[in-house]
């Protein structure tokens, strides 16, 4: 059973670095931080999370999309480990949509995003991936990559008035 991890919250520096990258892709400790990361992302109800949300500053998050309370709609993707990740490409087109975050307790943003990315990474075995996403895993991705470069999704809102309690969230959620 992989180990459950603390969460870091918003206000921690940890949130603020600019994460280092993952040297050596197989080694036992990665490999561990990978199964703690899901575990702990899959627990929490996220559908993504990065090393320095578990205060380990290194370049690695996990896709994890799935429905959950936190996120009814997302698409149902196997959990997968991004390492040392780069967008190569993004569309011109850019989209906001309602976004959360593990280390943002209780607060939603409406976040613009580039629609679809084209990107590159390393899996947990170390081989080079290049894949495109679109929409809601678009935007996980981008979300989590901003982890790796001390950015929240708070500095991408673009108004206050973006912004909303989990509970009005949720009331917005059953009225579509
Ligand atoms: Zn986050």
């Amino acid at each position: 059973m992989a180990e459950l991890l603390e969460i870091a919250k918003l206000g921690n520096s940890i949130l603020r670095q600019i994460a280092q990258p993952v040297s050596n892709v197989t080694d036992a400790t990665v490999q561990a931080l990978i199964n703690s990361l899901i575990a702990t992302a899959t627990s929490a109800n996220g559908v993504g999370i990065a090393a320095p949300q578990v205060s380990q500053s290194y370049r690695l998050f996990i896709l994890a999309s799935r429905p959950n309370s936190r996120y009814p709609n997302a698409p149902l993707m196997e959990a997968t480990a991004i390492i040392n990740p780069k967008i190569v490409v993004h569309s011109d087109e850019v989209i906001k949509g309602w976004e959360g975050c593990l280390s943002v307790p209780g607060i939603r943003g409406l976040v613009p995003r580039s629609r679809a990315i084209a990107v590159e990474y390393y899996d947990r075995y170390g081989n080079l991936q290049r894949q495109e996403f679109t929409d809601f895993v678009a935007r996980i991705f981008q979300h989590e990559l901003d982890h790796l470069n001390g950015i929240v999704f708070l500095d991408r809102v673009e108004s206050d008035r973006d912004l909303l309690t989990e509970e009005e969230y949720q009331r917005l959620l059953q009225n579509i």
